[in-house]
């Protein structure tokens, strides 16, 4: 699948999301239609928030997308490497970090750059791409741009073709996905 149409796909899951009228899936056939091997259309690099379920926000089932999550969509190098797996390993080609309104873990962040123990590398890394004094709204802006270009950056080392990265905010109270623009 193209990154265009793995795109329109996760949006078209995310308006059914929004609508709740999601697709009535047979898990047990896509079980035994993956037990071999997949190949997933898109990574969706995301928050851990627990109200931020990516195959539930997209409508997507089994072995449609590869999911990297952690607290901000700060990825560390083993979360890169995992993006690098789904890449390069298993063909996808589109990478979309979502971001979500209300996140804690930029919020964080933005109060206080020091944490203990391995959370304050976390917080440390979301503090540094977020800059001092910006907006919550702002904030999880930058930090979603942040992880979008080490994706790229990722992509363009390693010379994997056609990688194309996004980001989104999700909205917890609407559901809906808002792509950013790109400006990279
Ligand atoms: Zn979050």
């Amino acid at each position: 699948m193209t990154p265009e149409d793995a795109l329109k796909t996760l949006m078209e899951g995310n308006a059914r999301f929004v609508s709740c009228s999601l697709l009535q899936r047979d898990h047990a056939k896509a079980r035994r239609a993956t037990s071999a091997s997949q190949s997933p259309h898109s990574v969706v690099v995301c928050c851990s928030d627990s109200r931020s379920p990516p195959e539930l926000i997209f409508d997507q089932g089994i072995g449609d997308i590869f999911v990297v999550r952690s607290i901000g969509c700060a990825l560390d190098e083993l979360g890169l490497g995992s993006v690098q797996y789904a890449l390069q390993k298993l063909g996808a080609r589109l990478v979309l970090v979502l971001g979500h309104t209300g996140c804690g873990a930029v919020e964080l962040a933005l109060r206080e750059a020091n944490s203990q123990g391995p959370l304050a590398s976390v917080v440390s890394k979301i503090h540094c791409a977020v800059g001092e004094g910006c907006v919550p709204g702002d904030a999880v802006a930058r930090q979603t741009r942040a992880t979008v270009c080490e994706i790229m950056a990722l992509a363009k080392a390693l010379r994997i073709e056609g990688v194309r990265a996004l980001g989104a905010v999700y909205n917890l109270d609407s559901g809906r996905v808002h792509l950013m623009k790109r400006r990279l």
